[in-house]
């Protein structure tokens, strides 16, 4: 459903009024297109104080974009923050910061690099931590389409010192316009590589990273399943669209425009992981979980069904194909789970008990089983956490409720499927191994459940 007050706004009489009635000031973003792949600027590089990793500059190549150490106006600056271990070293980042952040390029991104709070040093923990509440305050007052994250590198467990190397796909994510509507993230990288060595997968083709991996994509005939399902198969990956035999033919229409394979099929059939396998003779390299439905009421007048049917497709099916698909290998090793929650499993919804109850219950299963994938299966398993998406499920949702989902959120607008989509196939890298148990929002920075 188009965004009316979005485009008002790209007006000039509708931005004066707006701005005269005090309302917000979405800028419109900049996705991803084949065009124009990478940020329009340099990518300011700064330390605040001594760096405690090594490889940022390496890593920091992997972007696309000029780095420097000096730029008037850049697209993206990278504060290095991992030596921040006190808190009068906080002053660093205040040092570094301040000077720059006005010169930000409107659309541009800043991602501060820490390191994991110690369990043994509370004063390196109370300053890393730190960063959480200033990144996150950042992301709310940057504004003119900016983004803030905090991506932490583990430090203490790699022997002979800890390595930015793990974070190249993670930068390249966050530093490029396919992370338009990812801001305020925290996101905590793993020193463990599941595919046995501690390198990641080498890609051989850049520009199609998934090129021999099958890509299997549930709920896929439409919304962001559809969006996923486009973006993995931009990627190279041979895909298949799964959906229930009711959307059949608007399955095989989204199919036949990817060069996708239709898969009809109710994921919470009984026997619903043996046909994914037999669909998939060589294994899936990824596995998306992102069919999903709403029965909301309030729980004084949820019927038993109503509660039973969204926890049966959004998470007793996932739990149950996932079991099954690993247990019979049919995910390959250095294979990609990626299960959709969302914000409402994590901020609560009224009329949505049994929806968030499942959402959070997503949350759960990749915490649990990310380490444990990893270590027996070579596969690491993350979830999406969308927030107010413009797809059919939102297009249902009250005016007043619909218009309060797109605004309230740092960037003050909806997300398009594309952005969720974007946020699972940097999951889907071959070389985001050290991305795992992961929850990543992909919301405008909502202010629900913040
Ligand atoms: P949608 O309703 O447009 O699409 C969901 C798809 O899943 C449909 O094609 C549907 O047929 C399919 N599906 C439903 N039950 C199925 C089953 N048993 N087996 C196979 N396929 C089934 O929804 P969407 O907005 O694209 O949402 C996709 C996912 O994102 C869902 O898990 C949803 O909960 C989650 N999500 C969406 C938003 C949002 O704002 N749209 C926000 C947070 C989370």
């Amino acid at each position: 459903m188009a965004d009316r007050y979005l485009h008002l706004t790209g007006t000039a009489p509708g931005r004066f009024l707006t701005r005269r009635l005090g309302l917000p000031q979405p800028a419109p973003l900049r996705r991803w297109t084949l065009e124009t792949p990478h940020l329009d600027g340099p990518l300011l590089h700064l330390t605040a104080g001594a760096s405690a990793v090594t490889g940022v500059a390496e890593a920091l190549r992997t972007s696309g974009l000029t780095v420097t150490e000096r730029a008037d106006r850049p697209a993206a600056i990278v504060l290095d923050a991992t030596g921040v271990a006190t808190a009068a070293g906080l002053g660093d980042v205040h040092a570094a910061l301040h000077p720059v952040v006005r010169s930000l390029a409107p659309g541009g991104r800043i991602v501060v690099l820490g390191t994991v709070p110690s369990p043994d040093d509370h004063h390196q923990a109370a300053a890393q931590q730190a960063l959480e509440g200033f990144v996150r305050s950042l992301g709310k007052e940057i504004g003119r389409g900016s983004t803030v994250q905090l991506v932490r590198i583990p430090v203490a467990r790699i022997p002979g010192g800890a390595s930015a190397h793990a974070a190249g796909s993670t930068l390249r994510f966050l530093l490029s316009p396919r992370s338009a509507y990812v801001s305020g993230q925290v996101i905590e990288l793993t020193s463990a590589a599941p595919e046995s060595g501690s390198d990641p997968t080498p890609i051989t083709d850049p520009a199609a990273p998934l090129t021999g991996r099958t890509a299997l994509v549930t709920g896929a005939a439409r919304g962001i399943g559809a969006a996923v399902a486009s973006v993995l198969a931009r990627d190279g990956a041979r895909v298949i669209a799964l959906d229930v035999p009711g959307a059949r033919e608007e399955l095989e229409r989204t199919a036949d425009r990817l060069g996708a394979t239709a898969l009809p099929l109710d994921i919470t059939a009984p026997d619903a992981a043996d046909r994914i396998a037999a669909a998939a003779p060589d294994g899936l390299g990824v596995l998306v979980h992102n069919a999903g439905i709403t029965r909301d009421r309030r729980l004084a007048n949820m019927p038993a069904d109503r509660w039973a049917s969204v926890i049966e497709v959004n998470l007793d099916s996932v739990l149950r194909t996932t079991d099954e698909l690993l247990k019979t290998g049919t995910i390959t090793r250095g294979g990609r789970i990626v299960a959709t929650a969302s914000i409402a499993g994590i901020a609560g919804n009224t009329g949505q008990t049994n929806y968030a109850a499942s959402k959070a219950g997503i949350i759960g299963l990749v915490r649990s089983l990310g380490p444990r994938a990893a270590s027996d299966h070579g596969v690491t398993v993350n979830a999406v956490a969308p927030g107010f998406i413009e797809t059919k499920m939102t297009a249902a949702v009250p005016l007043f409720i619909r218009e309060a989902g797109r605004r309230m959120n740092s960037l003050s607008q909806g997300g398009l499927p594309v952005d969720v989509a974007e946020a699972v196939a940097w999951f889907a890298q071959p070389d985001s191994t050290a991305v795992n148990g992961q929850v990543l929002r992909v919301c405008g920075q909502s202010l629900l459940g913040a």
